[in-house]
């Protein structure tokens, strides 16, 4: 690291972050950055100068250990830690992720709102026109080498960053996998497949294309137009995620294709960051129709894989309700293929989605106990449920009950789903 006063500012070009995703209840930086500090403001960047941590220095920010993050789809997230002290026991986190571009029915006041975060925002402008003004001056070269960068990469060229993310992958990441969590949703996006197979009435994310496997050359071709998008900043990633809404379905030879790629395209064995990760979605048609040998084929991959499976209900009114054309028998038949993955495969966790709402037929949640008693191991550790309300404007109040009895239900860990786009 180095480290540099200029005026009234501190800077440190090349800090040192954690090298792995940790869980903890303070603020720690993971990965290469660099870092400004004004007297107002902490601000920090990814290798390519672009700034991607923001935290306020004034007395009214509204918490020491919350911090405002840049995604490279230019969205921003605030970390909060929560107005109650269950943050945990809901998301499986320390820290609650608000959206600026979504409402979410636990945590509805929008701290985008908020002064402190708002001024925080607007001293971004003249802080920019110092880093403009220092590009020109007689400094140090590694120095002025990063304002010059940094001068650029703001405001118009953001939007530019956005359209050219989205442009390689064909469409935007509309819905991470919520295991994505363990690596704070810093993943390299590789779209296998487009679409998807049901085509659910319920579901916000899906697109109207059916389900269509790319071609290997239009894989590789995306991974390279990642890969120079990136840039220095490579370095910080470690996992992949594998889209779109059912890249278990593209089926063995092209989901092994596009991890092994994955890992040799994006360097991944070079990653600052240890413990490398593969994401993916399946149905429970894909969970179904999958293979043994594809499972242990993923299972000697150099990556940890997590496949998130959306199962929604085991209830058939709810599964009509939710317009979901999948037998309840097929829907068990995927969970319990589920738990002999996980208990088989030891670098393999298959994690499942149900919806949590209320006005759902009445024999949503008793189908849910009943799975909850009667299969999978606390203990164990691996296989993990996400609940998912259904809409975003239910009562936090009834969600809550809801989810605490089968949380304490459930023999197995289950959290809330927290739905983040890139
Ligand atoms: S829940 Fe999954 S399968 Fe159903 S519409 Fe959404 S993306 Fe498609």
């Amino acid at each position: 690291m180095a480290a540099y006063r200029v005026e009234d500012w501190r800077i440190s070009l090349h800090c040192k972050g954690a090298r792995e995703f940790l869980k903890l209840s303070v603020p720690l930086r993971h990965g290469r950055y660099h870092e400004i500090r004004t007297p107002d403001l902490q601000v920090q960047f990814n290798l390519n100068a672009e700034i991607k941590y923001l935290q306020g220095r004034q007395r009214d920010w509204p918490h020491p250990a919350e911090w405002l993050k840049r995604t490279p789809a230019d969205d921003w997230i605030y970390y909060s830690v929560g107005s109650y002290n269950d943050v945990f026991d809901l998301f499986g986190e320390y820290y609650f992720p608000c959206l600026s571009h979504d409402a979410n029915p636990f945590f509805r006041h929008s701290p985008f709102a908020l002064p402190a975060v708002q001024e925080t925002f607007s001293a971004l402008g003249p802080v920019f026109e110092r880093i403009r003004r220092l590009s020109q001056a007689d400094l140090p070269k590694p120095l002025r080498a990063f304002f010059r960068r940094a001068a650029v990469a703001n405001g118009p060229a953001f939007q530019r960053r956005r359209e050219d993310f989205h442009r390689i992958l064909g469409e935007p990441i509309s819905i991470l996998p919520p295991d994505s969590r363990h690596v704070d949703y810093a993943v390299i996006p590789v779209i296998i497949a487009r679409g998807c197979l049901y085509h659910c009435g319920f579901c916000r994310f899906k697109t109207r294309k059916p389900f269509t496997p790319l071609t290997k050359t239009a894989i590789v071709n995306q991974m390279k137009g990642m890969k120079a998008f990136l840039g220095q900043d490579l370095l910080n990633y470690n996992a992949v995620f594998l889209g779109q809404h059912d890249a278990l379905l593209a089926g063995k030879t092209l989901l092994l294709f596009a991890a092994e790629k994955a890992y040799e395209i994006f360097e991944i064995e070079r990653s600052y960051m240890k413990k490398a990760r593969l994401f993916l979605f399946g149905s429970v048609d894909a969970m179904l129709r999958a293979e043994e040998s594809l499972f242990e084929a993923l299972n000697r991959l150099p990556y940890e894989t997590c496949i998130n499976i959306g199962l929604e209900s085991l209830d058939p009114k709810t599964l009509d309700r939710l317009k979901k054309p999948v037998p309840p028998e097929r829907v068990k038949e995927a969970f319990l293929r589920m738990l002999e993955v996980n208990r088989r495969y030891f670098r393999i966790e298959v994690t499942a989605n149900f919806v949590l709402g209320k006005g759902l037929p009445s024999g949503h949640l008793p189908s849910l106990f009943e799975l909850a008693q009667n299969h999978g191991n606390k203990t164990f550790g691996k296989g993990g449920l996400y609940l998912s309300p259904l809409h975003r404007r239910e009562p936090k109040a009834d969600l809550l009950s809801g989810f605490y009895a089968l949380k304490r239900a459930f023999r197995l860990p289950a959290y809330i789903y927290l739905t983040q786009r890139l």
